[in-house]
């Protein structure tokens, strides 16, 4: 793939690359693990470097995945995302959990670590947990998922917000509320957008229209959700298959750009909203 890899803010050069795969719903059923590290070892071999994990998807599970899937890879050519639970975000409990997240993973490195959601524990102890495992080289880059516009203007404003690289939010095409303010909010600070759930399949095909714009681009609707946020780049998705076929589908997606006439028609049948709306989480 040629697309640019994106620099993440933080102390250290770290670059993002701009498409990824995630893990949500791997690591559950012991007797799915192998197609499971099937499907990891598809998108490795067609050449997706970048996978999205948490300490919270099959309660670890999906991290032991992931780490058979990438055993015997070169490790510099990939970038690891994890999470932490927000009970987990404490000042000692953090760095123990992003450790067992590391053993788990089979890697003394997470490239970008994520608070999973906002929670109970004060974010300055948070902070302070981030920069000891930046300081000891256990994470690349630090960041936060499901903060709305208001919780990272709260961060902002309470000068919180110097070591966030990353918001990683839900963003589709029949979810774009985070265009009208917490993406431009992102852009001002530096803070890059990852698109969680970007396929969200059955309500895009719900979309008036949208199966015969797929048609033209010679795209299933689950190939034109992934190649919207190429074309678009305005948030790095992270679409989840455990199906090699499927995987090869979105390979195929991430390499393929969208006329603007299609860009126009889906932005008429699945505008942008004109007015803030709540961010939706999973
Ligand atoms: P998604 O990627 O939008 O959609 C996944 C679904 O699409 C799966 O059911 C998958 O089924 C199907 N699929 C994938 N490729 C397909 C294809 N080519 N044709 C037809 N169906 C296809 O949703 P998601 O998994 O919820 O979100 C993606 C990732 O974002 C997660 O895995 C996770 O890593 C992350 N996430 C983060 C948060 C957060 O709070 N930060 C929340 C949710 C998700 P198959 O497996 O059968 O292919």
């Amino acid at each position: 793939m040629t697309i640019a890899t994106l620099p993440l803010r933080g102390p250290n050069t770290v670059q993002m690359p701009p498409v990824g795969v995630g893990t949500w719903r791997m690591g559950e059923d012991p007797a799915q693990a192998s197609a499971e590290v099937a499907a990891l070892h598809r998108a490795l071999d067609l050449g997706f470097t970048h996978f999205d994990t948490a300490e919270m998807y099959g309660e670890g599970g999906a991290e032991e995945v992931l780490g058979r899937a990438i055993a015997g890879h070169d490790r510099e050519g990939l970038f690891l995302c994890s999470k932490v639970y927000p009970w987990n975000a404490g000042r000692r409990d953090m760095v123990a959990a992003c450790e067992a997240s590391l053993a788990r993973l089979g890697t003394d490195r997470i490239d970008l670590y994520l608070l999973h959601w906002p929670g109970g524990v004060p974010f300055a102890e948070t902070l302070e947990a981030a920069g000891q495992l930046l300081d000891e080289g256990k994470i690349a880059a630090f960041g936060v998922s499901n903060f709305d516009t208001e919780g990272l203007q709260g961060l902002i404003d309470a000068g919180q917000a110097d070591l966030i690289a990353v918001n990683q939010v839900m963003h589709n095409i029949p979810n774009r509320g985070p265009e009208h303010d917490l993406f431009p909010l992102m852009k001002r600070h530096d803070i890059a957008a990852v698109a969680y759930c970007p396929l969200e399949i059955a309500p895009t095909r719900r979309i008036d229209g949208i199966e015969e714009i797929a048609e033209t681009e010679g795209l299933s609707v689950a190939q034109l959700a992934l190649a919207w946020h190429m074309t678009r780049g305005l948030a790095v998705p992270i679409p989840k298959s455990s199906t090699p076929a499927h995987v090869e589908e979105l390979w195929t997606a991430a390499n393929h750009r969208l006329s603007a006439e299609t860009l126009a028609a889906i932005d008429a049948r699945a505008p942008a909203p004109d007015r803030p709306v709540p961010l939706q989480v999973r």
